[in-house]
């Protein structure tokens, strides 16, 4: 294998998070792993000796510095970040509280920026690191129902574009993870399902809700494989800004490059008539 690192995953409890630090620790690197229980914590550290854990929600803004600079000097130098957690809000976006969406883009973006400001002055001064950011398919794809997921996956990749072009002249690689469907508890357990109110949406947004539910666990993607093709970037010279993962994925954000190609050369006369 490549270097032993030491990565810092939010959110190992379950699914992506749990896969990826178990397939890191079975290679030889070190995993701290952020949870939210002290059981959850104690469950971590059991995996093995390189396993490390922290009570971390990421939505304490005020804690993370703190943390980030005792991993630092407890464990060692974060070679690589993994900001993982974050959950789905589903709901029709008229239905759907403003208070529904300030808590989704508090944990998929406010707490994953919170995350990269804390770990980049000490990647920056080693002059190397490697961020990758969890955001999804619906970061690049959009689907009825999940406005305020998708949004915060959209506001995620962007950043994540951004800041690769901001920290690569330090040797600091940034990438965008965007799965498309995988088995873990992401529509189970972690999904938060605004209550329905307005019958107009019935049939738009039922059959979608129902069929989320009963696909439920049945996805098609291996949260494992994923962690394997994640533990591949981490390992590469020149890591990728975008990486999909899943056969789902490549077909819809495909499918929606070339659908957004035709809509741009349909219009494109309109498009250069505003110059000069
Ligand atoms: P998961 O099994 O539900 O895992 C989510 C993890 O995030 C859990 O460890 C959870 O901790 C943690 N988490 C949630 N809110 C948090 C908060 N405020 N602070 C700290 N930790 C928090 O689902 P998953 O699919 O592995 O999700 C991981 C990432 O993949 C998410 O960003 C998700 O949006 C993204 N994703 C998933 C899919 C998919 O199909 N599964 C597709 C595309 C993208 P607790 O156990 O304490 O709740």
């Amino acid at each position: 294998m490549a270097s032993r690192k030491i990565l810092l995953i939010t959110g190992v409890s379950s699914g992506f998070g749990l896969a990826l630090a178990k397939e890191a620790l079975a290679v030889g690197h070190t995993v701290v792993g952020t949870v939210r229980s002290a059981q959850a914590r104690r469950d971590f550290e059991s995996l093995s000796a390189a396993a490390f854990a922290r009570v971390l929600d990421v939505t304490d803004f005020e804690a993370i510095e703190g943390v980030v600079s005792e991993i630092e000097a407890t464990v060692g130098p974060i070679d690589v970040l993994v900001n993982n957690a974050g959950y789905g809000h589903e709901g029709v976006m008229e239905e759907s509280p403003l208070s529904e969406m300030r808590r989704q883009f508090d944990v998929n973006v406010f707490g994953a920026v919170a995350m990269m400001k804390a770990v980049l002055p000490f990647m920056r001064e080693r002059r190397r690191g490697h961020i990758l950011n969890m955001t999804s398919m619906g970061g690049h794809v959009t689907m009825p129902g999940i406005a305020y997921y998708c949004g915060s996956k959209f506001a995620l990749v962007g950043i994540s574009e951004t800041l690769g072009k901001e920290v690569g002249p330090f040797g600091i690689a940034v990438t965008a993870v965007a799965p498309g469907s995988f088995r873990t508890d992401w529509a189970g357990r972690s999904m938060t399902r605004t209550p329905r109110s307005i019958a107009d949406y019935d049939a738009i947004f039922d059959p979608v809700r129902k069929a989320r539910e009963e696909k439920s666990g049945r996805q098609l993607g291996d949260p494992q494989k994923a962690a394997l093709a994640m533990l591949a970037a981490i390992d590469a010279d020149s890591p990728p800004a975008h990486l999909l993962l899943g056969s789902d994925a490549l077909g819809l954000v495909r499918g929606k490059l070339s659908s957004l190609g035709d809509e741009i050369r349909a219009w494109e006369t309109v498009t250069v008539s505003t110059d000069g």
